[in-house]
């Protein structure tokens, strides 16, 4: 028998999928990274849980015919590195893929992490049946993975689909890429959290105070749950963060003209509350064809688009070998 190792190597956890072939997943595991403890502790530690993975499906190492991994960060498609990752510090040019097949000696393919999660929700989730298709991945970062015609469209060197920063509010908050307004530095789970802790220092916020107050360290989820029971203030700032999406949106819908928008991620459970005004704003901004034509909606494969979509890929690219 033979099987598939697919991985999500991102800032905060490491997502290990162990797939049969022609019998889908069969085991896996999620961990946390450890990044500030750097590359070879991480890759050690990658390691050790795969062997888990595999030994609790009972599957040995002989019987794996290839990897296939996703990062959080700009990989380089022609000399296959990382080139930098804002949530890996210390990956700056590593070779990934080389250092892979060293220690797994099977044939790896490495992806962007939201190429892959695009890929997974094009084949499996929210943009089945869909050749044009954009998947947002909204946390604490925002990413963005682009299909055309069926196909990952990566550009020139792999670094195509970089929704989070384009530039919306030129001369905004710092970004984590070092540059100021990014649509990530204003519309992110971080960005909604800075703003709510802005609104309380400056007196604001009452009904947000009291759910933080309940519930511990401010985040985003605290600053919709307060705009949903009607503080104003928060409401302000989830409607700000939702046009700044819709407006980046149409940035994407003017250029691509994709049947669907899929957002996935921590803020894309906050369902309708950030869709429509998603919506209204991406549609007042974009060109009537395109933006009559998009839906915006939510992904359904949650964590595991990515090991989905990278598992289909390596799949392609073995058949190649
Ligand atoms: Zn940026």
């Amino acid at each position: 028998m033979s099987y598939k190792l697919g991985i999500d190597l991102g800032g905060t956890k490491i997502l290990i999928a162990l797939e049969k072939e022609g019998g889908g997943i069969i085991s896996s595991g999620k961990f946390p990274t450890g990044a500030t403890r750097g590359v070879d502790s991480v890759l050690d530690n990658l390691a050790s849980r795969t062997s888990e993975v595999l030994s609790h499906a009972g599957v040995s190492r002989h019987e794996l015919v290839g990897l296939g991994i996703c990062v959080a960060g700009f990989y380089d498609i022609r000399t296959r590195t990382i080139v930098s990752s804002p949530n890996l510090p210390g990956w700056e040019q590593f070779p990934l893929e080389q250092e892979l097949k060293k220690r797994f000696k099977v044939p790896v393919l490495v992806e962007n992490d939201a190429n892959a999660a695009a890929y997974g929700e094009y084949l499996y989730g929210a943009g089945r049946g869909k050749k044009n298709m954009v998947n947002i991945t909204l946390g604490t970062g925002i990413g963005g993975g682009i299909i055309t015609e069926g196909h990952i469209y990566r550009g020139g060197g792999g670094f195509a689909g970089e929704v989070g920063h384009i530039n919306v509010l030129p001369g905004g908050p710092l970004c984590g890429c070092g540059r100021r307004g990014c649509l990530e530095s204003v519309s992110s789970g971080l960005a909604i959290a800075r703003e709510g802790r802005l609104l309380l220092e400056s007196g604001g916020g009452d009904l947000l105070r009291k759910i933080t107050g309940e519930k511990g360290q401010l985040t985003a989820g605290h600053v919709f749950e307060a705009a949903r029971n009607g503080d104003a203030g928060a409401a302000r700032i989830i409607r700000e963060a939702a046009r700044f999406l819709g407006l980046a949106l149409s940035f994407v819908v003017n250029i691509l003209n994709p049947e669907v928008i899929t957002m996935s991620g921590g803020m894309a459970q906050a369902g309708e509350q950030l869709f429509v005004p998603v919506r209204h704003y991406l549609k007042e901004a974009a060109i009537p064809p395109s933006g009559d034509m998009v839906s915006v909606v939510p992904a359904v494969l949650g964590e595991e688009a990515g090991v989905r979509g990278v598992l289909s890929l390596l799949e392609q690219y073995l058949k190649k070998l």
